[in-house]
C-alpha cells in the first residue's frame, strides 16, 4: 500500500493572526490528493482555523507537562482545544537554539499522544556530522528515542530535515534524501512493524517549487516539510500542485 503524500509549511515565527487569514485567503480551496498541514504560531492559530480550507493544522511545539508554572509555554490540550490536530517535534531549531534532548522530545510525544495529537518529528544531522561519517549514527539515536515514545496505534509521520539544509538554499539531492529515507524506513518497520512502513517521511530542508517534485519522487520520500516557501501562498500551492 502506498503511503498518502503529505505537504507541510512550517511558519515559524511568521505570519500574525491577520497574515494568516490573508495567506488562507490567498491559497483558497487546496486541490485534493495530498495532505496539507500548516504549522502557524500559536498565536495564528485560531484565525487560521477559521480561515483555512482543506488545510490541517497543527502547532511548532508543546511543553511536555499538562499544566503548571511554565510561563510562556503551550500544553497540548490547550493546542488540541484551539484546533491543532499536529504537532512538530524535535525540530532541528528546537534541539539546537533551545537545547532539546532525545529525551524531551520523547515526553512531548508522549503529551501529544495523551492530548490527541499527531506528532510530526523531526530528525537530522548537522554538518559536522555528516562530515564525521556520523550521519547513521545519529538518525539512529534520534529515530530510536522517537519510535520508543511513538505508539503504533496511532497516526505520527516523521521528518528528516538534514540541519545543513535547512533555511540555507542548500539542499539534499534526491539521492542523499532517499538514503536517509531508507535508514529511517527500516528502523520504524523493525520497531514498529506494518505501522512503520505506513507513517509518511518528509524531506524538510530548502524545498522549492522548483525541486519539490524531483525530491518527492525520491524512494520512500512521502512529503515535504517546507518553511521559507510556505510563507507565500503562491509557492506553497505549487508545492502542493507537485505533490
Ligand atoms: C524547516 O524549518 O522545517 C525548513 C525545512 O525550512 P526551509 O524550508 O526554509 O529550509
Amino acid at each position: 500500500m502506498s503511503v498518502r503524500r503529505v505537504v507541510a509549511g512550517n511558519w515559524k515565527m511568521n505570519h500574525g493572526p491577520a497574515e494568516a487569514r490573508r495567506f488562507f485567503d490567498a491559497l483558497g480551496a487546496v486541490p485534493s490528493g495530498p495532505r496539507v498541514v500548516v504549522f502557524p504560531p500559536v498565536v495564528s492559530l485560531a484565525s487560521s482555523v477559521a480561515s483555512a480550507q482543506g488545510v490541517e493544522l497543527g502547532v511548532q511545539n508543546i511543553h511536555a507537562a499538562e499544566s503548571g508554572a511554565f510561563t510562556g509555554e503551550t500544553s497540548a490540550s490547550m493546542a488540541r482545544e484551539t484546533g491543532a490536530a499536529l504537532v512538530l517535534i524535535g525540530h532541528s531549531e528546537r534541539r539546537h537554539l533551545f537545547g532539546e534532548s532525545d529525551a524531551d522530545v520523547a515526553a512531548k510525544i508522549r503529551r501529544a499522544r495523551a492530548a490527541g495529537l499527531e506528532p510530526c518529528v523531526c530528525v537530522g544531522e548537522t554538518l559536522e556530522q555528516r562530515r564525521a561519517g556520523r550521519l547513521e549514527e545519529v538518525l539512529e539515536t534520534q529515530i530510536s528515542a522517537a519510535l520508543e515514545a511513538l505508539d503504533p496505534g496511532a497516526p505520527y509521520m516523521i521528518a528528516y530535515e538534514p540541519v545543513w539544509a535547512i533555511g540555507t538554499g542548500e539542499t539534499a539531492t534526491p539521492a542523499d534524501a532517499a538514503q536517509a529515507h531508507a535508514l529511517l524506513r527500516e528502523r520504524m518497520r523493525a520497531r514498529h512493524g506494518e505501522a512503520g512502513g505506513q507513517a509518511p517521511i518528509l524531506y524538510g530542508g530548502s524545498v522549492k517549487p522548483a525541486n519539490a517534485a524531483d525530491l518527492m519522487d525520491a524512494d520512500e520520500v512521502d512529503g515535504v516539510l517546507v518553511g521559507g516557501a510556505s510563507l507565500a501562498a503562491e509557492s506553497f500551492r505549487a508545492i502542493i500542485e507537485a505533490a
